[in-house]
């Protein structure tokens, strides 16, 4: 084979693995060639990227052949409605057929002109789909009729050096919630919607790779790994810090994104957090409520935090991380107790 294999393991052992799911190159509107993208992505230590230019998958032939990164295939479906990540396809599909490469022109998809559709299609192609940026205008999402059974991922954190994200961002995690809270179990992810570093002389604000990074636990690094872990939930979003987090029921561990079934009596979460902020706050965050706070000090923290269990309540835990100003530093996805909540609502309109 000629090009970039989307085949290789870069690394057989199971682990945490750094990337972000949301980079444009040359194939689009990024100013760097994929290869190029992929190597400045290793500078920074990470271990993946996900390419994912504006309608067009032109930039995986570019990929050299040598490259020894991982590279995840996606595309940006860039529609005038808003913009979501398909994250999986190693080449052409023919629901791609009619979707311009020129982002300006918002073309769809000849056969699945309807969003929900289209979503559908991919869905059963056992790719991913992720809406970006959800309340970022004016690229917000306003397909309200989105079916969540085929939503797998929402990015709550894109481009942290964007101004508008400020806001956009706490907005994307508040409606996440709310779809964990009515029981539907997507994966939070970020992404940096890499286009260029920051050019303050040119007034542009630019963006850096992995400011968010997505950490996904993964069998082994390869685009296989990647997405079942992506698929499963076991994922954070992180501006730098590392965690662990996991839930303990008589003597079984739950990790992120796991369902730990309708046991009863203390469950105890343990957290480890690696952070450059010599002081830090660590929430355990229950159904979106916060219901316990620790203040950590030092570059290793370790937390332990424990509540009750009665075996009929759905719920949901996770762990945020904030330095000591309150900015959020790290949000992990939930470990999910008691029977499993069963949506009524389905659309995405249904919570906006
Ligand atoms: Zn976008
Ligand atoms: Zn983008």
């Amino acid at each position: 084979m000629n090009s970039y294999s989307f085949d290789q393991v870069f690394n057989s052992n199971s682990g945490w693995y750094r990337g972000d799911f949301h980079v444009h190159t040359t194939a689009s509107d990024g100013d760097y060639p994929p290869s190029l993208v992929a190597e400045l992505a290793k500078a920074e230590d990470l271990d993946f990227i996900a390419i994912t230019d504006h309608n067009t998958i032109a930039g995986f032939s570019e990929l050299r052949k040598d490259l020894d990164f991982l590279v995840v295939p996606g595309i940006e479906i860039t529609l005038k409605e808003g913009h979501f990540n398909v994250f999986g396809m190693d080449g052409w599909r023919d629901w791609m057929d009619g979707i311009s490469v020129n982002q300006r022109k918002f073309s769809q998809s000849a056969k699945y002109q309807r969003v929900p559709d289209l979503m559908h299609q991919i869905s059963a192609e056992r790719l991913l789909n992720s809406i970006n940026h959800p309340y970022l205008q004016p690229w917000e999402w306003n397909f309200n009729d989105t079916d969540l059974r085929t939503t797998h991922c929402l990015e709550i954190w894109n481009d942290l050096y964007y101004p508008d994200n400020k806001r956009a961002n706490p907005e994307a995690v508040d409606m996440w919630n709310r779809w964990l809270n009515a029981g539907h179990r997507i994966a939070a992810i970020g992404g940096s919607d890499y286009h260029y570093p920051p050019r303050p002389e040119e007034n542009k604000f630019g963006e850096r790779l992995g400011y968010p990074a997505t950490l996904v636990y993964a069998d082994e690094l390869s685009v296989a790994g990647i997405m079942a872990g992506l698929r499963h939930r076991r994922t954070y979003v992180s501006k730098g810090p590392q965690v662990s987090f996991e839930a303990e029921i008589n003597g079984e561990i739950f990790g992120i994104g796991a369902d730990a079934g309708d046991g009863e009596g203390k469950i105890k979460f343990a957290a480890t957090i690696l952070s450059k902020p010599k002081t830090i706050q660590a929430q355990l965050v229950k159904n979106g409520q916060v219901i316990a706070e620790v203040e950590g000090k030092g570059r290793k923290v370790e937390i332990t935090f424990s509540d009750l269990l009665d075996g009929n309540t759905s719920a949901w835990y996770r762990l945020d991380v904030s330095d000591s100003e309150g900015q959020k530093l790290v949000i992990t996805n939930p470990i999910f107790t008691g029977p499993r909540r069963e949506p009524t609502l389905f659309k995405y309109g249904d919570f906006v």
